[in-house]
């Protein structure tokens, strides 16, 4: 792996998006050693020298500082931060940087909102922070889950930690004070969309207490369709002619689409799984 370490001039992101519950973003690193085969994020890595997403891991060393000067400006109006649009703050590498526990103890210090999602375990290290942070302002941590099949997973989110690996650091964050979420996104069509593969991924969003679980459906627009269908040819040739009828272009086909949201729907009935987030976000 090469690691650039570098000096950011800002730590916040005003997004342009407006349906998002948040307006600010923050990312500790560039790049993301989990490396999942349907990255939406590898385009970021483009105007970089070193072009290798999950390779080549940018750290900026001096986030903690420049966060700290953004934060204590009289201009900002404590909104909330999601930590880790472009990557996973909690990929390999922060177990030897250890930016996070930097960020979270600046976020305690300005009693600042954030919401954080991950698929690694190492969010367990900062439990005590994250539990501290939540007894004072909104903290969402959102569990990605795609597949309860580690043979799966360990091919398609090679550097993620393992499935019941997540589950169970998402039964222990639950017991903070913290809304935990739950995010079956994206579904992986062939893989582990077959119902008990569903039905097992919103029992496990139940038992482990999570305030709500978003699901979405997979996507292959741009440069994702042809690495993913790449991977597909590799790993799974048997489902590559499946995938080219259920994507004629860069969406599932309608009637896929609903049969799964409602299978879906019908699980989340019977376990009682709540599949908003909205009604928990703070009231301005
Ligand atoms: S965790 Fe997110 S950013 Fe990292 S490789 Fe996976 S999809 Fe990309």
């Amino acid at each position: 792996m090469g690691i650039v370490e570098n000096k950011a001039k800002s730590a916040l992101h005003k997004l342009k998006r407006r349906s998002l519950p948040y307006k600010y973003d923050l990312n500790v690193y560039r790049g993301c050693s989990h490396g999942c085969k349907y990255c939406y994020a590898e385009s970021s890595h483009k105007y970089l020298t070193k072009k290798n997403f999950n390779k080549d891991i940018y750290v900026k060393s001096n986030i903690s500082d420049i966060l700290e000067k953004e934060l204590s400006s009289p201009n900002w109006n404590n909104e909330i931060i999601n930590i880790g649009g472009v990557c996973d703050s909690y990929q390999n590498i922060e177990k030897d940087y250890q930016l996070m526990r930097e960020i979270l103890k600046l976020m305690i210090k300005y009693k600042n909102p954030v919401i954080i999602s991950t698929k690694s375990n190492l969010i367990l290290r900062d439990l005590d922070l994250i539990d501290k942070l939540a007894n004072l302002t909104y903290v969402n941590i959102a569990m990605c889950i795609t597949s309860s099949n580690s043979n799966v997973s360990k091919r398609v989110e090679p550097g993620a930690s393992l499935p019941k690996e997540r589950y169970k650091a998402l039964c222990e964050i639950s017991k903070s004070k913290a809304f935990t979420g739950f995010h079956l996104m994206p579904i992986l069509p062939f893989l582990a969309d077959d119902k008990d593969s569903l039905e097992t991924l919103v029992k496990w969003a139940s038992q482990a207490k999570a305030d709500y679980m978003l699901t979405g459906m997979l996507y292959l627009t741009g440069g994702i369709k042809k690495r993913y269908l790449s991977f597909i040819k590799d790993t799974y040739p048997e489902y590559l002619e499946s995938y080219s009828t259920l994507y004629p272009k860069g969406g599932a086909n309608k009637d896929y689409k609903s049969k799964i949201h409602n299978f879906l729907k019908s699980m989340r009935n019977k376990y009682n799984v709540n599949n908003s987030y909205s009604i928990f976000l703070p009231k301005n």
